[in-house]
């Protein structure tokens, strides 16, 4: 059955991108120190003749202290320094462009040690410091509203190249003594296509030796692959949970996400009830309003009858235009009609509020402009 549902993923990136050119060779990743969690550092430095003990202070230096370099890591022995040196990487982001919004939003795009860039978002809010983080480089779901999905996918992302964005962005917030207080997987990727890289990510950053960062704190955001939901739910993690729905109707559905003909509404939902019932939380639906596509007051009604019962809250997002594609943002009048019926019919709705948008801050923007070459 797993297999069997695994291979309707594949089945689909043929389908949606049937012109993806040959793989080259891809050049050798070397593993970033951030990949580990605490137990799994503890086993490798034990397999490598070293005392588990030092797993603690390694994390020290990376989560609590920050470190820029191995040598820094005062208490550990110059042996130990060197072993981690030629095993891990340290630092496998840098910084190529750092752009900073009117509204104090800051958009950073990150080279890879493999040349790829990715984007990360930094968003002030009154209520503290939000972070979008990038998953993949590229993606494959092809939602056909998204910038991330152009040029499709070209790998995953290590789980220390996810947490390093975290911890790039805090290092710069440790200047002027401020906390990365939220973060949302939200950047470019699909995260439950890069599962466990995400999970070891959420873990690092719960934990209380990693970044600390309370799991109500952070957020995941899938397109809809329905075993990983059942799976993430499973974990018992309070991590809050959204998915992308943006359509009321099957039809309606695959015509904006191909996602949706490899796992259908009913299966989607029957996998967000089971999330719901099997961890007591609500889940957030996601909408993105596109005029004349799905943005209609019948529309926003079928999305309500769609969804009743099930405990959630819907998202409205007002889409950002992507040049490389045809859908335009719906106008502010409409978008508080939809949210008006919405209301009326009891559904939990709030519009999302816009920030860096004269900044390109939109997923998979930043990169399909300044790096053209890796987006067709
Ligand atoms: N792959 C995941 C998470 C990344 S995208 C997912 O699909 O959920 C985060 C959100 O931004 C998703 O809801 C996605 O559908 C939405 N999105 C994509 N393109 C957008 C655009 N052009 N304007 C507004 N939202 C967009």
């Amino acid at each position: 059955m797993k297999e069997q549902i695994a291979g309707r993923i594949e089945d689909l990136v043929q389908e949606a991108a049937p012109k993806r050119r040959e793989k080259k060779e891809k050049p050798q990743l070397k593993e970033s120190i951030y990949s580990l969690r605490l137990d799994e550092l503890q086993a490798w430095l034990e397999e490598h003749g070293e005392k588990k003990f030092r797993a603690a202070q390694i994390y020290e230096w990376l989560y609590s202290k920050r470190v820029k370099t191995y040598d820094d890591m005062k208490n550990l022995p110059k042996s130990l320094r060197e072993k981690l040196e030629e095993n891990f990487l340290l630092t496998t982001l840098s910084t190529i462009i750092k752009q900073e919004s009117k509204d104090g939003t800051i958009k950073f795009l990150f080279q890879l040690q493999d040349g790829y860039s990715i984007e990360t978002v930094l968003m002030r809010h009154d209520y503290g410091n939000s972070i979008c983080v990038t998953t993949q480089v590229g993606c494959r779901i092809g939602c056909t509203f998204c910038a991330s999905t152009l040029g499709g996918l070209k790998r995953h992302l290590l789980a220390g190249e996810i947490v390093e964005q975290v911890v790039k962005v805090q290092q710069i917030l440790d200047e002027t003594e401020e906390r990365v207080s939220s973060i949302v997987i939200m950047g470019i990727g699909e995260p439950f296509d890069n599962y466990d890289a995400m999970m070891n990510f959420l873990k690092i950053m719960n934990h209380d030796k990693g970044l600390h960062i309370g799991a109500r704190h952070i957020t995941v955001s899938t397109s809809g692959i329905v075993p990983k939901i059942y799976e993430f739910a499973d974990e018992g993690m309070q991590i809050n949970f959204a998915v992308s729905l943006h359509a009321p109707n099957q039809e309606a559905r695959q015509k904006l996400m191909p996602i949706a003909r490899a796992y259908k509404l009913e299966e989607l939902l029957a996998a967000v009830k089971y999330y719901t019932e099997k961890t007591g939380r609500r889940v957030s639906f996601e909408y993105g309003l596109m005029s004349g596509e799905n943005d209609s007051v019948e529309v926003a009604n079928e999305l309500a009858t769609l969804i009743k019962g099930i405990k959630c809250h819907v998202n409205l997002i007002p889409i950002n235009y992507v040049p490389e594609r045809d859908y335009v943002r719906t106008s502010r009048s409409s978008i508080f009609a939809f949210e008006k019926a919405l209301k009326a019919r009891g559904v939990n709705v709030t519009i999302r509020r816009e920030q860096g948008a004269d900044i390109a801050a939109a997923c998979g923007q930043l990169r399909a402009q300044e790096r053209a070459e890796e987006t067709k």
